[in-house]
């Protein structure tokens, strides 16, 4: 305390300085003392003590005169602030006489007038000529300091709470949270007594208390909102600050019902700011009147911006979390938010015990009609279907849309699978009117698959299972006709089963060397010769034995496995043509023909691959043909383009596949670069006899003629079908008529003994 005093120059030197030179100078220093802005006084110790001399400025500061100050001795001491009166007493009545210096100490003074004024007191203690102990003194009014260091204090202490708002924005994404928690740090700072937040409502009309004031909300029925007519609305629609400085004398503003029953009287109100238009009002309030300043304006709207782009954040984390979970062209839940719903409804089954459905929906025939109509007039249809599905299920159960035509629903707590059959036949009625697409009528039907699980507390079951399964009835309900519903069954659980063993089986085929080429010869019809083979895979399974494709090809490509056994393939047959060559020198070479898949077309680095192969064995690029069921054309057009016109560039030749069984038209057929067309056996088998499938097989191949393509007629079982296709023209053929699909040691065997040759003649 006394540390001050001893420095070098403490206040305590710089007064004993200073009265020295009073004392020593007279009537000189009374005007220069008087001039000072501070009281210089003189006075004897204690609570009571005589005020010997006090300098004028005392009228200034504290609002009394000298004289008034000098007759009553006790006015220092009640004039000293409730606050600071016993500490400033103590010091006093603490100071030993002996010690002639005190450490300045500050207080506040009521003055004359009743305002509040903070006084340094610095004083030495000096005995007069008489020894009675004398304070000989100087009073700052630091008033001034004071304000600024509280103003200061204010506001750091308002920085904090603003980089606390945005931490707990950063950390907490629920904009709700954050609001309370804004209302609480705008009351922790001094003189804000309750601080509110008002959103505005749907239509603008008013303004809803979204935070804050709960207490005084509850009192009075109705006073949740403000109109556009108070202070809030008016900070809204300017978009700056407005402050209330006294609810009781304002004029221009209403006072919202629950401000009044808080007994508020100032209030400062600024806008919540949203990118497109403002969200509401962040507005705090004292129970004194005129208590905000410039300074607070800066606090509360730092905290408003806070609070905003929270809000914003938050509404764009949701836009994006509905994008990411929302089908886009039907606003319909997508799959991924389906099997969320159906986890959730499987965890809730196995407490509850009740089954749950998944049904699957498949349009018929959308391609045609999407082919047929435009996709924008697709893409108008399955929004139409979207909301039909929606208007025919109960307010719990969920749509979605998977992708395409597809959609699923889930059906929660089911009574048994007669609910569930009787829930998609109500579905079914959304089908039964047509629809209105582009000004005209269309009937649509769909097959629809369901599956059941009853879930138990020890198993909750597989959602993604779950859904398989009902794709899995809804591909039997295809099959038997469409436009009708399947329920998942024992026969279906097993095919799905074995399904499963021969996805995992398969995966072992190449390296196990299961796999097997069978090859079938394809005939030049107007030579009679053997002009190429088409190698077609077998799978001999260590105990199924041999299986053909149509046991393990889809499910191939399901899994991506054809991708490496489709490679294997291609090097196989191509190897083993060029052996086959080897063997009968001089001969024309053989074409050999590979099948692919969708998926392998799909494939954007497939033309490499092939030329790869092609580069290891040394099979001539012109002598390869591979064969594309034209199905694939029509399902992914775009990516099958690029990929088939680098084959084409590689000089494989291109075979379109099966062809009459996809939907592809002349002007279509055009934009590939195929060199030749296969006519589907369906075609072949009706050949001769039925006038119908003659006509079209005779106008394929005139379309083939046309475009320059070879024909290929494949299925040829018959004599009678063979005396159609030379009648007609066709180029090439393939069947039974002239050769199975054989081994290839079967084959070997023909070649070397010349009996590949004879082949080509039926008749032989
Ligand atoms: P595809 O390419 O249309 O092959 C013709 C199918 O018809 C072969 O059946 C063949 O054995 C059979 N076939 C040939 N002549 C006659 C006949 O006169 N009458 C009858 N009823 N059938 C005949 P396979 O070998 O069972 O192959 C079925 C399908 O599996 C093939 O149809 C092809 O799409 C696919 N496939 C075969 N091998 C492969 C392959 O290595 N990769 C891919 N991706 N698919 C393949
Ligand atoms: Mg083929
Ligand atoms: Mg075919």
């Amino acid at each position: 305390m006394e540390s001050a005093a001893r420095g070098k120059s403490g206040p305590g030197d710089r007064v004993t300085e200073f009265l020295d030179q009073i004392s020593g100078a007279g009537g000189e220093y009374r005007r220069l003392i008087e001039r000072l802005p501070a009281i210089v006084y003189s006075c004897e110790v204690g609570e009571q003590g005589r005020w010997r001399y006090v300098s004028p400025q005392i009228e200034d500061i504290l609002g009394y005169s000298p004289e008034e100050w000098i007759a009553d001795p006790s006015l220092w001491a009640r004039q000293l602030h409730s606050g600071d009166r016993d500490r400033v007493l103590e010091v006093e009545a603490g100071h030993s006489p002996s010690q002639r210096y005190a450490p300045p100490i500050d207080y506040r003074m009521i003055t004359h007038d009743g305002d509040v004024v903070w006084i340094l007191d610095e004083a030495v203690l000096e005995p007069d000529e008489r020894g009675t102990p004398v304070w000989h003194g100087v009073l700052y009014d630091i008033t001034e300091r004071k304000h600024a260091e509280q103003e200061l204090r204010r506001g750091a202490a308002q920085q904090a709470a603003v980089a606390r708002l945005g931490r707990h924005a950063l950390q907490h994404g629920d904009p709700g949270a954050l609001m309370v928690e804004a209302v609480e740090l705008m009351t922790e700072i001094d003189g804000v007594e309750a601080a509110c937040i008002w959103e505005v409502d749907e239509d603008g009309r008013r303004l809803l208390l979204r935070a804050g004031l709960e207490r005084s909300a509850a009192i009075v029925e109705g006073s949740m909102s403000a109109g556009r007519d108070s202070h809030a609305g008016a900070a809204l629609d300017s978009g700056l600050h407005v402050i209330v400085d006294d609810w009781r004398s304002e004029r221009r503003f209403a006072l919202p019902g629950v401000l009044g029953t808080a007994g508020v009287r100032s209030s400062l109100a600024v806008s919540i700011d949203g990118k497109d238009r403002p969200f509401g009002v962040l507005d705090i309030h004292s129970t004194e009147p005129s208590r905000f300043t410039p300074q607070d304006v800066h606090f509360v709207q730092a905290s408003a911006n806070v609070v905003a782009d929270a809000l914003e954040r938050h509404t764009a984390d949701q836009a994006l979390r509905h994008r990411v979970l929302h089908d886009s062209l039907t606003g319909l839940p997508n799959r991924i938010s389906f099997v969320d719903s159906l986890n959730d409804a499987l965890t809730r089954a196995s407490v509850a015990g009740t089954p749950v459905g998944v049904l699957f929906f498949d349009l018929d025939h959308f391609k045609l009609i999407n082919d047929s109509i435009g996709h924008h007039a697709g893409d108008e249809l399955l929004r139409s279907v979207a909301s039909r599905l929606r208007n025919h299920l109960r307010p719990g159960d969920v749509v979605a849309r998977f992708g395409g035509d597809e959609f699923g629903i889930l059906v929660d707590r089911l009574a048994d699978e007669d609910e569930a059959i009787a829930i998609a036949n109500r579905v079914a009625d959304a089908f039964a009117k047509p629809y209105l697409i582009g000004g005209a009528e269309h009937f649509i039907s769909a097959s629809v698959g369901i599956a059941i699980a009853r879930p138990t507390s020890g198993d909750s079951g597989d959602a993604d299972l779950l859904i398989r399964d009902a794709d899995a009835a809804m591909y039997r309900a295809k099959e038997r006709g469409r436009a009708r519903c399947e329920l998942f069954d024992v026969e279906m659980q097993e095919r799905a089963v074995r399904r499963l063993q021969t996805e995992r089986e398969l995966g072992h085929a190449i390296e196990r060397d299961e796999l097997r080429l069978h090859y079938q010869p394809v005939v030049e019809l107007a030579s009679g010769e053997i002009v190429g083979l088409e190698a077609l895979v077998r799978w001999r399974h260590s105990e199924r034995g041999m299986l053909d494709p149509g046991e393990f090809v889809s499910i191939a490509e399901e899994s991506g496995l054809i991708e490496p056994i489709g490679r294997w393939v291609q090097e196989s047959a191509c190897r083993q043509v060029l052996e086959w060559q080897g063997l009968r020198p001089g001969r024309r070479p053989l074409d050999i023909s590979v099948n692919l898949s969708a998926r392998q077309v799909a494939r954007r680095d497939l033309a490499t691959s092939v030329a790869e192969i092609l580069d290891r064995t040394g099979l001539e690029p012109g002598r390869l043909r591979l064969e594309i069921t034209e199905s694939i054309l029509v399902e992914e057009s775009a990516s099958a383009t690029a990929t088939l016109e680098d084959l084409s560039k590689l000089g494989v030749r291109l075979v379109l596949d099966d062809f009459g069984t996809g939907y592809s038209s002349l002007a279509y057929l055009n934009r590939f670069p195929f060199d030749a067309l296969k006519i589907d056996r369906s075609f072949i088998d009706g050949l001769g006899v039925e006038q119908g499938r003659t006509a079209i097989v005779e106008a394929v191949i005139g379309m083939a003629r046309a475009l320059s393509l070879d024909a290929i007629a494949e299925g040829v079982e018959n004599e009678t079908q063979l005396a159609e296709l030379r009648r007609l023209g066709c180029d090439y053929a393939q069947g039974h008529l002239f050769a199975r699909a054989l081994p290839a040691e079967r084959l070997t065997q023909l070649v070397r003994d010349g009996g590949l040759e004879l082949l080509g003649d039926p008749a032989r």
